[in-house]
């Protein structure tokens, strides 16, 4: 019964700790942030293992630190010229590349540069392989700071929003070179989003803006590599992105969480001065076939600021984001996490696997290591659900959970044992028909108060007691009776004396009890009141009926009436044989 009520109590507890868990944001936000972080080890450990491979088609042409010194030194001045673009892009076109992008804002230059702004918008009106992104950001203040960008896409199912992304105004975005705008529709927004310990793991697929949708620039690209239809999307009930006949799985603000190839470096890099140099006749060739290559141009420069801490590297620059983005739609591999509901599930059946364990297994450490093996296996299933199926299973809340359900069980177990073992110690020392101390008890008590008063230099008394003519009381009115009684005397006992004084059952029907701190005179004047109480009272029988017993009682008194245990036993035997010789019903 009361291994149930603790089982409930422990489950009671449970539901309340992880219901104040779920009330608070801060846990939660504290909780996710660990979360991040092993996903971010399993990002590294998969990368190690060499378990993903970056696509050898795409490739980065970096304005990179030693690009950036050889542009301020020919030309005095960053950014480049756009002219050496349109040169460049001429240049790159001719070994038909799939697509080039740039991931970069071509904005407003001065008037002075019109006729280089010119060159680069021919480009993009004769290529159409070309794409540029765009940003939103508040130009109303001083600061350009992104505007709030929704959290999570709100579209239905049913009326699937139709999305022309080539109708795109471009309102609230920093304004880019018109002519580009009206010369292509490949502009694609390059917002990103990073988790609260400023970690960027997603980005989002197309934003949402005052009611009208932007690609992403590497989904825009990546959706014309795979030749798919974007006139119209849906979000599914299941937070699957839906494209033509593929799609992409969002996490609940509505951003697809990246799989990443390795650190900074992944791709193939290529500085964009030794293609300034082509283009200015310095160099001839570059050794480099950009045939169906996916060509991205970026920054990585430190001083262009275009930098940023991924899962897998504190510097990483914006451009290989882009490139694991449009890597991560060739493949098809985004990172799918598995939503709270199962998380939250599977947790509990994983705290509920090992509680039962730890309250079935006896040993300590045989428990532990159960649930820690149980925990370790959890751990290895969520690392290769990530390796084979890009699955991101929670492995924090698993955890807690885990830890609850071992701690609850371990202290409904410990309660459960601590009653089992105050059960057995009291078998142990008391006597069964009247619960008072058994012999053995008596033995054991005896001796520690006489350590006691010989160490504190102190007395104490012993009285024994034997019921007169007992035997003819059980041939009179039954052994039943005769239990009766003896329970009936021992509780009799029991009121008349101090609770710090201990009853004992000597055997038999004699009882003895051994009074703490008590000199002979009251210890005589106890025994005379137990005598009494004993004879005045009307025991009860079995048969509805009543009888009077009396009590003969021995007293000894330590030190004077022995030294030990057996001499005091043998001086209160004495005084008792003394009272029974002497007509019993009295103290010897
Ligand atoms: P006396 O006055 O000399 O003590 O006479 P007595 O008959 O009581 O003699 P004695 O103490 O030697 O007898 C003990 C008797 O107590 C024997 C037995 O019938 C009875 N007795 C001992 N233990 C129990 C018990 O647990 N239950 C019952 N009903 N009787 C018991
Ligand atoms: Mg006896
Ligand atoms: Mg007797």
């Amino acid at each position: 019964m009361l291994k149930r009520i603790l089982y409930a109590l422990g489950l009671l507890f449970f539901a309340i700790f992880t219901f104040l868990i779920f009330k608070n944001a801060n846990l939660i936000a504290f909780i996710d942030s660990v979360e991040n972080r092993t996903f971010d080890l399993r990002q590294n450990i998969l990368i190690s293992e060499g378990a993903k491979q970056a696509n050898k088609d795409i490739v980065i042409i970096a304005v990179d630190d030693a690009s950036y010194e050889y542009i301020l030194d020919n030309y005095g001045e960053w950014p480049l010229s756009r002219d050496i673009y349109a040169s460049i892009i001429n240049y790159l076109e001719k070994q038909n590349p799939r697509s080039i992008a740039f991931d970069m804002m071509f904005v407003k230059s001065l008037k002075s540069k019109n006729k280089a702004d010119e060159a680069l918008i021919n480009s993009f009106k004769k290529y159409k392989n070309l794409y540029t992104a765009m940003n939103f950001d508040n130009q109303s203040e001083d600061l350009r700071m992104p505007p709030k960008l929704p959290h999570k896409l709100t579209v239905e199912i049913d009326n699937s929003s139709q999305i022309k992304f080539d109708k795109l105004s471009f309102k609230n975005c920093r304004t880019i070179l018109q002519g580009i705008i009206d010369a292509t529709s490949n502009i694609g927004i390059i917002n990103v989003s990073r988790s609260d310990d400023g970690i960027l793991r997603k980005m989002p697929v197309v934003v949402k803006y005052n009611g009208e949708f932007y690609p992403q620039l590497a989904f825009k690209i990546g959706v014309d590599y795979l030749g798919e239809n974007t006139s119209s999307f849906a979000i599914d009930k299941n937070s699957n992105f839906i494209f033509g006949d593929k799609k992409i799985y969002l996490d609940n603000d509505g951003s697809a969480i990246l799989n990443w190839y390795g650190p900074a470096g992944t791709y193939t890099y290529i500085p964009i001065y030794k293609l300034i140099k082509i283009v200015n006749g310095e160099q001839t060739d570059l050794n480099y076939d950009f045939s169906n290559k996916i060509i991205y141009f970026g920054t990585t420069a430190s001083s262009l600021f275009d930098i940023k801490t991924v899962p897998t590297g504190k510097i990483y620059p914006g451009v290989e984001i882009q490139a694991t983005y449009i890597n991560n739609m060739i493949d098809n591999n985004f990172i799918k996490k598995v939503n709270k509901k199962y998380t939250i599930t599977l947790s509990i059946l994983l705290a509920l696997l090992i509680g039962s364990v730890v309250t079935r297994v006896s040993s300590a450490f045989t428990a532990s290591l159960v649930s820690c093996s149980t925990y370790i296996i959890y751990l290895f299933i969520s690392y290769y659900a990530m390796k084979f199926e890009n699955l991101w299973l929670n492995v924090t809340y698993p955890l807690i959970f885990s830890i609850l359900a071992f701690t609850c069980a371990y202290i409904i177990k410990y309660i459960l044992k601590s009653r089992d073992f105050e059960q057995q110690y009291k078998l142990a020392t008391t006597d069964g028909l009247t619960e008072l101390y058994n012999h053995r008890y008596f033995q054991e008590h005896l001796r520690m108060q006489i350590e006691q008063c010989r160490r504190y230099d102190t007395n104490f008394s012993l009285i024994i007691i034997d019921i007169d003519f007992f035997k003819k009381f059980n041939d009179k009115f039954g052994h039943q009776s005769g239990d009766a009684v003896l329970r009936q005397v021992a509780q009799t006992l029991k009121k008349n004396v101090r609770s710090t004084d201990i009853v004992c059952r000597y055997g038999g029907e004699e009882m003895s009890i051994i009074l703490a701190n008590t000199d002979k005179e009251e210890a005589m004047s106890t025994a005379k009141k137990i005598c009494e109480k004993v004879a005045a009272k009307k025991f009860k029988l079995t048969n509805d009926k009543e009888s009077n017993v009396t009590i003969s009682l021995g007293v000894a008194t330590f030190p004077y009436d022995g030294e030990n245990a057996s001499e005091l036993i043998e001086a209160a035997d004495k005084k008792l044989y003394n009272a029974k010789n002497n007509g019993r019903n009295q103290v010897g």
